[in-house]
């Protein structure tokens, strides 16, 4: 979900296979979201493996893949893999794999194009539920974005303001509380934190506000969900 700058180098810094990646959701297209799709797209040129790509985003993807290549090359639409472009429109609803992974959107208060992103993975066994992801991808407050990520187990919130908020395009630590209140996260995991906020600081001010339990996204971090809860370690191992 989102390729902003670091996000390839950060995969295999991570331990993450990125050769392996076949879909890409994109939130918006601003360049903090967005800018690592070419290097992305650039490295797949030289790999072997032909896994079939799927790059999924909001209205205007096409267009916005297609100025792309006007400016780096037309490998952008021809990436040595197949490549598959989805066009979602906010309510809608796109099943990744023959899985049944499923990927919801709503529109957020940010951009013309912007949305959050809600992704079901379906039980495996019978007993479980499903275990849900939801990222807000950037947004300012909403009355209709806490019931879109409820039941999420792992909320990722954007949180780039301090209160009290000069932009109606983001959220600050008491937007981001409003939101999990009534989204009711296992884990709230906050990101997209600019200066002169640092991440610690956004987990303090939100704790003023809410209740349950949140913590600062870091690169590298591991999120784990399984059907007994939620947990967070480094994919490197480091402790
Ligand atoms: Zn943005
Ligand atoms: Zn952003």
């Amino acid at each position: 979900m989102d390729v902003g700058s670091g996000a390839l180098h950060g995969l295999p810094r991570a331990g993450v296979d990125w050769r392996a990646i076949d879909t890409v959701a994109l939130t918006h297209f601003h360049p903090d979201h967005l800018s690592d799709l070419p290097a992305l797209l650039a490295a797949y040129r030289y790999e072997e493996a032909a896994t079939p790509l799927t790059i999924v985003g909001p209205r205007g993807l096409q267009s916005r893949l297609e100025a792309m290549a006007v400016l780096h090359g037309p490998w952008i639409l021809a990436p040595s893999r197949p490549l598959t472009v989805v066009e979602l429109d906010p309510g809608a609803s796109w099943t990744c794999d023959d899985q049944g992974m499923r990927l919801d959107v709503h529109d957020t208060p940010h951009t013309p194009e912007s949305v959050a992103l809600r992704l079901t993975i379906p039980a495996v066994d019978g007993n479980d539920d499903d275990l849900v992801v939801g990222y807000t991808g950037d947004t300012g407050p909403s009355d209709t974005l806490p019931g879109f990520l409820e039941g999420c187990a792992v909320l990722i919130a954007e949180c780039a303001l301090v209160d009290p908020p000069e932009l109606d395009t983001h959220l600050s630590p008491s937007g981001v509380a409003r939101l999990a209140r009534e989204a009711n996260p296992d884990l709230l995991l906050l990101s997209h934190v600019y200066p002169p906020q640092l991440p610690h600081e956004a987990v303090e001010a939100v704790r003023r506000f809410y209740p349950g339990r949140v913590r600062a996204a870091w690169d590298g971090a591991r999120v784990r969900m399984t059907p007994s809860g939620v947990t967070m370690d480094r994919l490197d191992g480091a402790p």
